[in-house]
């Protein structure tokens, strides 16, 4: 990469900050519809360990949008159950409406490993070892602030995506609030050997003194995360021995552990983005929602913001977009992360029932998890993502639509039809066309922009799909 044509005078178009999962998907998004795009990374390299072990059903669904899911199939394993809450009674996900019906198991290196190479090969620039350290904004451009291998410089965007993570600075130099609660609980995650595992290897165990599932990693290594109810409200560091304890207290064995890797600590400080837009500047993954990692969706949702923002961000940016079309970033995921917040600080009482009460409470859900099928249902709609419908006036709109899949490779919509006028008019808009009955337009996130009744007529269809207002 040449330094000196990055940190020209030029405007660049889209800066996103932070290459993380969530900033390379919104990046490759960009690139994908013609946006130049630059991203800036503090890091000088990823990190080697992997916090989020899996990719959820509507996520895979978003892979196969763009053509991509085949090679995160082919690499990562597929598993029919999850976990709500740590609770010994799984989430079945065989039985969900998706292609998909399993958590994919990957790595969160592979992920963005993978999600790298797609941004790339778009043509995406990323400069690593580039910190942001502030940013200011009007009406046309925002200056953005920058401490760079040969000390700080500024550069100007005409849009900021703030993919940085839990700590953001682009979501504080944007003066974004974000309210929400701190951290009450700790939770630890440690890599080790189990010369001894647990049969089978993935448990979910729980008493007086904490919780705990273990998750196989390959090779004899296992993952084993949970909550520790005697070390509560303490955040000071964690050793090996605080995890052979830990699962010795929990579990009633340490499983022949040995030869640690990763060991880490983190809270449940809850809390999510006043807006998801000031400005020019967008904000998307952990930095717009931060939570516990219950139920392992945080980069799941990340992506889908990605999905549900990169779009919208082209349009705007090369003067296609309709009015309003860049704030529903804000109005449909918003909601999204509220909901997210929600369900973790849930899932963290169930992991962390300790007294009477909340084990008497623990072990109801639990039952009924396990003994009424639709609220298992429910539980793993919402973990999986596919339970996300955006608000609209027609019973489609806005709802997801995996059939359209394969006609959404080019990041454009696509118009089903059976109607002739209405696939010159959609051809002339830009949009992807196939045929089907009726008329039903897919947005490149695969949710439906809009639908057509029996009842309409071609009119009606050419006037519905003109008002949409964005070309592509
Ligand atoms: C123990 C644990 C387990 C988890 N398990 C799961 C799981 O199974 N499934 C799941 O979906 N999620 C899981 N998560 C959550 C998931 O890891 C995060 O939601 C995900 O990493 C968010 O991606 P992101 O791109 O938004 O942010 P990040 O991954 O945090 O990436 C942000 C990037 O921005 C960079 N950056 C930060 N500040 C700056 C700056 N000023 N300038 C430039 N660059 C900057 C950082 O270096 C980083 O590379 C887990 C989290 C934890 C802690």
């Amino acid at each position: 990469m040449n330094l000196e044509s990055t940190q020209s005078n030029e405007t660049e178009q889209v800066l996103v900050v932070g290459a993380g999962p969530v900033g390379l998907w919104v990046a490759a998004e960009l690139a994908l519809a013609g946006v130049p795009t630059l991203v800036v990374e503090r890091a000088v390299e990823r990190s080697p360990h992997s916090k989020a072990m899996g990719v959820h059903p509507r996520t895979v669904e978003v892979l196969a949008m763009r053509g991509v899911e085949k090679e995160f199939l082919a690499e990562g394993g597929r598993v029919p159950t999850w976990h709500f809450g740590m609770l010994d009674n799984r989430l079945d996900l065989r039985e969900l409406d998706t292609p998909y019906p399993f958590l994919l198991s990957i790595p969160q290196l592979r992920t963005e490993q993978l999600f790298e190479r797609r941004a790339l090969d778009l043509g995406v620039r990323i400069l690593r070892g580039h910190g942001v350290t502030g940013l200011t904004q009007d009406d046309s451009a925002v200056t953005v602030e920058l401490d760079g291998p040969d000390g700080p410089y500024a550069l100007t965007a005409r849009y900021v995506v703030g993919a940085d993570g839990a700590g953001s600075t682009v979501r504080k130099a944007a003066g974004v609030d974000f309210p929400g609660s701190d951290a009450t609980t700790f939770g630890y995650v440690g890599e080790v050997v189990l010369d001894d595992p647990p049969v089978p290897p993935v448990i979910s165990a729980h008493n007086t003194d904490g919780a705990l599932i273990t998750v196989p990693l390959g090779g004899g290594r296992f993952r084993i995360a949970g909550l520790d109810s005697v070390r509560q409200g303490r955040d000071d560091g964690f050793t090996f021995e605080d995890l052979r304890a830990t699962t010795t207290r929990v579990a009633g064995s340490d499983f022949g552990m040995r030869d640690p890797g990763w060991l880490s600590r983190f809270g449940n400080t809850t809390r999510i983005a006043a807006t998801y837009r000031k400005g020019r500047v967008l904000l998307a993954g952990d930095a717009a929602h931060m939570h516990f990692p219950a139920g392992g969706v945080g980069l799941n949702v990340g992506v889908q913001d990605a999905m549900n923002l990169g779009w919208k961000l082209a349009a705007q940016v090369q003067g296609r977009a309709a009015p309003g079309l860049l704030d529903s970033y804000h109005d449909e995921r918003h909601p999204v992360g509220l909901e997210l917040a929600e369900h973790t600080l849930a899932q963290t009482a169930l992991i962390g029932a300790a007294t009477p009460e909340q084990r008497e409470l623990r072990k109801l859900v639990n039952d009924l998890v396990g003994s009424v099928p639709q609220l298992n249902r429910a539980l793993a709609d919402k973990l999986s993502g596919l339970d996300v419908a955006y608000p609209g006036t027609h019973p489609l709109v806005g709802k997801r639509f995996p059939a359209a899949a394969e006609h959404l490779h080019r990041g454009r919509p696509v118009l089903l039809t059976d109607l002739e006028e209405a696939a010159d008019l959609a051809a002339r808009l830009g949009f992807e066309t196939a045929g089907g009955p009726g008329a039903v337009v897919v947005r490149p996130d695969g949710h439906v922009w809009w639908a057509a009744d029996e009842a309409d007529t071609e009119a009606d269809v050419l006037a519905g799909l003109t008002a949409l207002g964005t070309t592509f």
